[in-house]
């Protein structure tokens, strides 16, 4: 009998020319955090993004997270805004500060951050003397955020914002790239980000400055002295040059990788808006997505289920939408400005299989199954 591959979520997707570059890394010998690669990717990063972009190239998307709220000097007894329907890693760095997380609901045309509830969150923290030290904002899914909205409100009250970049590299707001919307921007690239080094991350800033900080306090804070000296805590979270190798490699089928997310999202938008049952998230006007995962909601957490499981019973992954984080067990006590927007996209949403590696055949199985769900 024919069995069936499984089908991931997102898969790595390499392109053809990381090995060079990590052959290259062998033969020179540069087996260590530095070295041409790592310019080399920071380079074509920054070539990339743009908009008078500095970048560092780090170990996690968590580590240059973790990163930025040192640079902004969020530290012990601080409240931090953070986006609730993310992933956990958007909100761990605070606790690592020993600062508190407040938790902002998503408003509905794209999923992120509700302007409204973020301003009502900060004039509450400021009427009880807690004025917020960061906002972490995310473009969640490739989905850019309303970042005209939220720096607005950011400036207004005089509050840094850490724009969590993880699954947007390749999106844009109003041909603007996410990553470089804000004072600090974040990148991943995990294995099952839009473009992998197996693991790894980036901060991106629009000051030298900064960066070279970054870079500083990534590199174990040593001080410019023949002996190790040390003024301030550092951390080893930069990049192996091996690893931006991969990065490199990476970088030359980046473009290729949205085109091919983004045909995913419209090939099942095509083959399921007509069942009302389900629907899609729509780029507004000026905002432009890399299509990271393919989300869709239904109109019930059982039509939800029934699709995961149908699924799954053929060896296809997909995956409920983020659980947010003021609904998570480990953040139970913190407070959040919610309206329930993101509690309702977890109970009826799920992300579809979205690689850049899917094959037609791959897809037409996948829509085949679910077009198979009684109730559709
Ligand atoms: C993946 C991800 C991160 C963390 O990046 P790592 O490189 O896995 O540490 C942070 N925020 C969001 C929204 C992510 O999806």
């Amino acid at each position: 009998m024919l069995t069936k591959t499984k089908i991931y979520l997102s898969s790595p997707h390499m392109g053809g020319s990381e090995q060079k570059f990590v052959n290259e890394a062998f033969d020179t010998n540069w087996i260590a955090p530095l070295g041409p690669n790592v310019d080399g990717f920071e380079a074509d990063i920054q070539n990339y993004l743009g908009n008078d972009s500095h970048v560092a190239v780090l170990s996690s998307g968590t580590a240059a997270i973790h990163l930025a709220l040192q640079l902004l000097g969020v530290s012990k007894g601080d409240e931090v805004l953070c986006q609730s329907f993310t992933f956990s890693a958007s909100a761990n760095p605070i606790i690592y500060q020993g600062a508190t997380p407040v938790f902002i609901d998503s408003e509905s045309d794209t999923w992120n951050m509700s302007p409204e509830l973020l301003e009502i969150a900060i004039i509450d923290r400021i009427e009880k003397n807690k004025k917020p030290k960061a906002i972490i904002a995310v473009h969640l899914y490739g989905m850019p955020y309303k970042a005209k909205q939220i720096n607005a409100i950011a400036k207004k009250y005089d509050i840094p914002v850490v724009e969590d970049s993880a699954e947007a590299l390749g999106s844009s707001y109003y041909n603007t790239a996410c990553g470089t919307l804000s004072d600090i921007g974040i990148l991943s690239f995990n294995g099952n980000k839009i473009i992998t080094t197996s693991g790894g991350g980036a901060l991106v800033t629009h000051h030298l400055e900064l960066k070279n900080q970054a870079v500083f306090l990534a590199t174990q804070a040593r001080d410019n002295a023949p002996h190790y000296e040390h003024s301030s805590v550092g951390f080893n979270y930069r990049m192996s040059n091996v690893l931006a190798g991969i990065g490199r490699g990476q970088m030359e089928v980046l473009d290729k990788h949205v085109d091919a997310r983004r045909a995913n999202y419209n090939f099942y938008k095509t083959h399921l808006s007509n069942h009302s049952s389900i629907s899609f998230l729509e780029e507004p006007e000026g905002f432009y997505s890399n299509r990271w995962l393919t989300c869709i909601t239904t109109n019930s957490f059982e039509l939800r289920e029934a699709i995961r499981l149908n699924l799954l019973k053929e060896d296809i992954e997909s995956r409920p939408l983020w659980k947010p984080m003021h609904m998570q067990p480990v953040f139970k006590d913190c407070l959040h400005f919610t309206d329930g927007t993101s509690e309702t996209l977890f109970n009826k949403g799920l992300c579809l299989p979205s690689g850049s590696n899917l094959s037609q055949d791959d897809l037409n199985r996948i829509l085949d199954i679910i077009l198979k769900t009684p109730n559709l």
